[in-house]
């Protein structure tokens, strides 16, 4: 399998990457996005015969084809194998039918940090370690999160030799519970960064290390962001897990997809281009509805970020999003890369007509504000016993508004768990959801934070700091 970008030929036509490669380099250097060159293809046999498999073998047989040779077949189920074991149910993630609505909701929050992040992180964490050990190689993943990716990206990769990581978060705008995830991991190669700043703040700083490219070098820079192909793979397989438990290929399935940076319904669109029968998507938004009023009218018009209760969902330039406007373009990356560039300068981006009869056939929208969300809170939980956390009930209510055929299953991917935004389901329901045992302790453990300004120069200079030490016999012996 090989990848392309989707800027390829807008900087000259260099060589497409194997796996490991895409793997390694998140955002491919003439600034576009990795994708397979082509997809690999799925028979209805193939998919038929998924039916009643572990979640842990049809993820083998899903991501087989994007891998090439880099792992042999071996190590990549014992990796799957690993990674999934650190789930809390064996099931990985619970396909729950919602009464007999038709609604069914895919629980993908059981990893360690309660967010879906952990699906494709727990195994991204370990190719990472396996390629890196086998190369001989480091690598400095430098992020920036508004909550979930860091945590999940943190416990995905502490206490590895081959890789440090430097999460940036926005101090005082992540919930407590989202920076105790993080700032209580201990362990030597983790460094967390609180910037005295916004996200948006945070994500500038990031990207200003990746495009320095002496810097970039020098640490051999890594992104795990949902940018990264490999975290997109990853999460193609529930698509097919849930599709085949509801009757998969033989019946079709809609899907309803809470979405921030359109990483998660882009995986489901990618296994449709395998042969997954799927009806449509939604694609659920808060009250930042760049998306939802794109799929309404085939414009992007940026505006500002507003706070919502579903904190992982406020953002306005879905980085993704570029995969999906690679296809509407004709996979043609210099017209896409010249889109892209006016989109940055003017703030809006328009597609032809022709392109969007074909989206608005595959993909509803919706939106839903933060009144709404109590609302669906309370809904659920009285309907159907179940307590939602904000981001999953915004894809519960938007699912409703969007059922095109009754017979078809309606999938609601369920993204975190309730106790992970404890504040506004306790305003919703009126009692606190409590974490799981595993973190019950996690308001006395420990914190390690170091603070910065929002300035790249000193950011870079932390890193530097801290890489040199690293190298020093002493320090890398302790690790
Ligand atoms: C990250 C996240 C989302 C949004 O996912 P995207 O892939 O960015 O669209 C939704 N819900 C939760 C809980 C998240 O952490």
């Amino acid at each position: 399998m090989r990848y392309i970008s989707t800027r390829h030929g807008s900087q000259g036509n260099p060589q497409p990457l194997g796996f490991e490669d895409v793997m390694l380099a998140g955002l491919a250097r003439d600034g576009g996005l990795y994708l397979p060159a082509e997809w690999p293809q799925f028979s209805k046999a193939e998919i038929a015969s998924l039916r009643g498999q572990p979640y842990g073998e049809v993820a083998y047989r899903v991501m087989r084809p994007f891998i090439g040779d880099a792992f042999d077949e071996a190590t990549f189920r014992r990796l799957i194998g690993e990674a999934y074991a650190s789930f809390e149910t064996p099931e990985v993630a619970p396909v729950k039918p919602l009464g007999e609505s038709g609604l069914h909701l895919l629980e993908l929050f059981h990893g360690p940090t309660l967010a879906f992040k952990d699906v494709a992180l727990q195994l991204l964490g370990r190719m990472l370690d396996h390629t890196l050990t086998a190369r001989q190689q480091h690598a400095t993943i430098v992020g920036a999160t508004s909550g979930d990716t860091g945590s999940a990206a943190i416990e995905a990769v502490r206490d590895r030799r081959t890789i440090d990581i430097f999460m940036l978060f926005p101090h005082g705008r992540v919930s407590e519970v989202q920076r105790r995830q993080m700032t209580t991991v201990l362990a030597p190669n983790v460094h967390n960064v609180a910037i005295e700043g916004t996200f948006d703040d945070c994500q500038d700083l990031a990207k200003a290390c990746f495009n320095d490219l002496a810097f970039r070098d020098r640490h051999a820079l890594t992104a795990v962001n949902s940018i990264n192909f490999a975290r997109v793979m990853a999460q193609i397989v529930y698509y097919f897990w849930a599709a085949v438990k509801l009757g998969a290929p033989e019946r079709p399935v809609a899907f309803t997809v809470p979405t921030g940076n359109f990483g998660n319904v882009y995986a489901g669109y990618a296994a449709r281009q395998m042969g997954l029968p799927v009806s449509h998507f939604v694609v659920a938004t808060n009250s930042n509805d760049i998306l939802a009023r794109f799929f309404e009218a085939g414009g992007m018009t940026m505006t500002d970020v507003v706070p919502t209760y579903s904190p992982s969902m406020d953002i306005q330039i879905s980085s993704n999003f570029e995969r999906l406007l690679f296809d509407l373009y004709g996979r043609d990356g210099k017209a896409l890369a010249d889109a892209m560039a006016g989109f940055r300068s003017r703030g809006t981006l328009k597609v032809g007509a022709n392109a969007l009869g074909g989206v608005r056939e595959l993909f509803d929208a919706g939106r839903l504000d933060d009144e709404g969300t109590l609302k669906a809170i309370v809904d659920c939980r009285k309907r159907f016993g179940v307590t939602l956390d904000t981001h999953s009930a915004v894809g519960y209510a938007v699912a409703q508004q969007h059922r095109r055929d009754p017979k078809v299953p309606m999938v609601v991917l369920s993204t975190a768990h309730p106790a992970k935004f404890p504040d506004a389901v306790e305003k919703a329901v009126g009692e606190r959801p409590a974490l799981p045992p595993r973190l019950a302790d996690l308001m006395e453990r420990t914190e390690r934070v170091d603070g910065l300004p929002n300035d790249v120069a000193t950011l870079k200079s932390l890193i530097d700091e801290r890489m040199a030490a690293l190298r020093q016999p002493s320090r890398a012996a302790r690790r």
